[in-house]
């Protein structure tokens, strides 16, 4: 059965409407609230990011642009980025409270890594600007749009970070999760328009921590 993000087939069935989907009602589920982390010395992250081409596709539930565009480094870790998606509002929450959306910037390596960027609305956002016509409906759709995501990114690559999940189903564990503190900002037609695809939304609830441990880049959290 198609799962949702409401009703019957919304998220708080995932684990019964498929036997691969089993991993929802795990320990170790995305998003959470990151409310308490603890202050450490991480290691910063390093964007390796190229220009690229990317593909954007309407998976039924996110716009996904499937992009292999460089890497992101983090210690001794690389990992490479094959997709970028958004969801409204955020998953990720602070002391309870949703930001407008949220952008997923997955990558494979010996693990997955997401990179996650919190979105509030403040100046238009010339990265989106970009991507605007080759989204669905739009006079460019279906042809590849030329990206780099370096320019996605804030000046402040502060972070949080904890181990947890995809946040759709068949909600896989083991990923490692980097939240940037900093928020990227649209416009409110920008905001509009990233919504007009699933107008209802596409955010998971916070899951439950179970004890995990979430920590957060020096300069304050
Ligand atoms: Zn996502």
């Amino acid at each position: 059965m198609k799962w949702s993000y409401e009703g019957a087939t919304g998220p708080d069935h995932w684990a019964d409407l498929d036997p691969c989907y089993a991993a929802c009602r795990g320990t170790w589920q995305s998003p959470i609230d990151l409310t308490g982390a603890t202050v450490r010395d991480l290691d910063r992250l390093e964007p390796g990011y190229q220009t690229a081409p990317g593909e954007v596709v309407n998976t039924g539930a996110n716009i996904r642009v499937n992009i292999l565009g460089g890497t992101l480094g983090i210690g001794e870790d690389r990992y490479a980025l094959v997709q970028f998606h958004y969801h409204t509002p955020s998953e990720h929450v602070v002391d309870g409270v949703a930001c407008e959306a949220e952008i997923h910037l997955v990558h494979g390596g010996e693990r997955t890594a997401v990179l996650g960027l919190f979105v509030e609305v403040g100046d238009e956002n010339a990265f989106i600007n970009t991507l605007t016509p080759h989204l669905p409906g739009h006079e460019r759709a279906g042809e590849p749009v030329t990206l780099d995501l370096t320019d996605l990114l804030p000046d402040n690559l502060d972070y949080f970070t904890y181990d947890g999940s995809l946040t759709t189903p068949p909600c896989d564990e083991g990923l490692r999760w980097i939240m940037l503190k900093t928020p990227v900002t649209v416009s409110d037609e920008q905001l509009a328009l990233l919504k007009s695809f699933f107008p209802d939304g596409n955010a998971r609830p916070p899951q439950p921590l179970n004890g995990r441990a979430i920590y957060v880049s020096k300069g304050g959290a």
